[in-house]
């Protein structure tokens, strides 16, 4: 029998695996496709900050970004590149986050070195910008692999998972405690309320003679170029394609974007494409990850009906999942919260530290719960 049964095996899940095996628990991850082969297989990886001008969401991944600049550099030196990072506002409405930012901030920030700037075309070089010194990408599947080193892993789509006898029970594995950690892929808990927005992204490994000595940001993510003279452009945001709805993924037509929106901020000559890279990202409904237990949404609401009138009912008296966590909802920036996010999941694991609450899922419950009522009436 495992500590802990792991769903998912993209960045979020292997993190998990990697602080859960360091702890010394024995571990399953579970994936139906292999290691990395969803959106964290898709991901250009960029470790990046959020540059706005305040917000939870700010906050928690300026902290994320911190850590995870530091975790790859102390654990995985040979897969992140460390190059600085040129972020520059995409359009006219976005200059003024962009330079409350480079006001506000107190990360490492300096000015674009003049040779470096003569790379943007005249469009790009019209807008506010902020040159961060201290950027990086990893190699995402890389990472997720040597993350994923210390457990066994299980290629298998477990329909259902069952709890007996305080053992849970995922087909043919067991184990005492399980992490949901399924993205944006149809999972193995349907809870009313856990529903996330789905973002098909895609992004592509070109050849270019142009030399890029950065990466840049701007309507696409440009990677520094690498020794061969390859480099990345990521990615698109598509919300109207998904993988599941049995469609053909126009692979040209996401090309054409990329390229497209990489040469309206630099000149790139000679391009050709070499290898595509897609899959979903996962956000929450609040751009806010989900990080904790799960309330059991039918037992609950029939426990304290006055929910759906709004009650404010102290959530420890809410019926969870017993030894269930959910680690989802990381957006665009799966890399750089995956391990900020899954150091304190492991430590609530195995210390019961506290998780912090603004993560906590039950406030999608909550809200389901008083829209719950709003169906009734309606239906009334
Ligand atoms: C094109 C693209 C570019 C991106 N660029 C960046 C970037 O530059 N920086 C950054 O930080 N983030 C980036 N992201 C976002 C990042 O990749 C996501 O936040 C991250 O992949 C989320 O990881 P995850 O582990 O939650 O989900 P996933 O990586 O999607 O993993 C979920 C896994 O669960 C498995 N699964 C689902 N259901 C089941 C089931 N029932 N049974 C078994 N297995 C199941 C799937 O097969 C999948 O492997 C990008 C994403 C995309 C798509």
């Amino acid at each position: 029998m495992f500590d802990v049964a792991i769903i998912g095996a993209g960045i979020n899940g292997c993190a998990v695996s990697y602080y859960l095996t360091k702890a010394g628990l024995r571990v399953a991850l579970i994936d139906k496709s292999g290691i990395a082969s969803g959106g964290s297989g898709a991901a250009g990886a960029f470790i990046a900050p959020k540059f706005t001008k305040a917000g939870p969401l700010k906050a928690l991944l300026e902290a994320a970004y911190r850590y995870a600049i530091d975790f790859y550099n102390a654990e995985f030196p040979d897969l992140i590149t460390n190059a600085p990072l040129l972020h520059l506002a995409k359009y006219e409405d976005e200059n003024e986050k962009v330079a409350y930012f480079k006001q506000h901030t107190t990360l490492d920030i300096g000015e674009v070195p003049p040779e470096q700037l003569g790379l943007l075309t005249p469009w790009a070089r019209g807008f506010e910008s902020v040159y961060l010194r201290k950027g990086g990408l990893v190699d995402a599947k890389g990472v997720c692999e040597t993350l994923a080193e210390g457990a066994a892993f299980f290629k298998t789509e477990p329909k259902e998972i069952r709890f007996k006898d305080g053992i849970w029970h995922i087909g043919q594995i067991s184990a005492k405690t399980v992490v949901l950690a399924t993205g944006a892929y149809k999972g193995v808990v349907d809870e009313p309320y856990l529903r996330f927005r789905p973002v098909w992204g895609h992004r592509i490994d070109i050849k270019t003679t142009t030399h890029v000595p950065m990466t840049i940001h701007q309507q696409v993510s440009i990677s520094p170029s690498r020794e061969d003279g390859t480099l990345a452009i990521g990615a698109t945001h598509n919300v109207h394609y998904h993988p599941e709805s049995g469609e053909a993924y126009d692979t040209e037509a996401g090309r054409a974007e990329l390229i497209r929106k990489a040469c309206d901020t630099i000149d790139l000559q000679n391009i050709e494409v070499l290898k595509d890279y897609t899959g979903l990202r996962s956000g929450s409904n609040d751009y806010m990850p989900l990080l904790g237990r799960l309330v059991k949404a039918k037992e609950t609401l029939e426990k304290f009906p006055d929910l759906s009138k709004g009650a404010d009912i102290d959530t420890g008296a809410f019926v969870y999942y017993p030894n269930l966590f959910v680690i989802n909802g990381t957006g665009g920036y799966g890399f750089v919260l995956g391990p900020y996010l899954a150091k304190a999941l492991s430590e609530h694991i195995t210390d019961a530290k506290a998780l912090d609450p603004q993560l906590d899922p039950v406030r999608f419950f909550r809200r389901w719960a008083k829209r719950a009522k709003h169906k009734t009436e309606e239906g009334a």
